[in-house]
């Protein structure tokens, strides 16, 4: 089993999608660790991404981010960092593949609705950035 972590971000909430998406994440077989809603100061945003802080959409990125609350989740399965990855789609919607939540649901490259780790090594490093190890243990099995 591995985990990911991943956040339905601020147009996900604002366009009352938490609910769709979370269902084809489940039917996914995906199982919830852990789950919260909570907003993003820029600051905090801006250390989350911290790694596109030289990219010249960084400023639109943190802005988006912090634009109004988010739901970052713990999610469990295995190969779950490359499945998560392969269900949302191309980060940009136009080029996500037929059925994936970003063509599904998402505007744009800027507001595509969720994020997901790149690595299982990052998938810890951003686990803690939301969650603590209490949190984090997996009641689900
Ligand atoms: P995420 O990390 O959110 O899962 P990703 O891994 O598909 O997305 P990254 O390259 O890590 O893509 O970019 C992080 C986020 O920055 C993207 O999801 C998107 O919201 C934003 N972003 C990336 N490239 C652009 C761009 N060219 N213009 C505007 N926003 C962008
Ligand atoms: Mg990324």
């Amino acid at each position: 089993m591995e985990t990911t972590l991943t956040i339905l971000k601020p147009d996900c909430v604002r366009k009352q999608l938490t609910g769709a998406v979370i269902d084809k994440i489940e039917r996914t077989g995906f199982r919830i660790v852990a789950m919260k809603k909570t907003k993003l100061t820029k600051e905090t945003a801006g250390a989350f991404y911290a790694v596109h802080r030289e990219r010249p959409f960084f400023g639109e990125l943190v802005q988006f981010m912090s634009s109004g609350p988010c739901v970052p989740m713990i999610l469990e399965k295995e190969n779950a960092v490359e499945d998560f990855r392969k269900l949302i789609g191309a980060t940009d919607p136009a080029e996500a593949e037929e059925g994936t939540i970003r063509k599904l649901y998402a505007d744009s490259k800027g507001e595509n609705i969720v994020h997901g780790s790149d690595s299982g090594d990052n998938a810890q490093i951003e686990s803690s950035f939301f969650f603590s190890t209490e949190e984090t243990v997996r009641v689900n099995n």
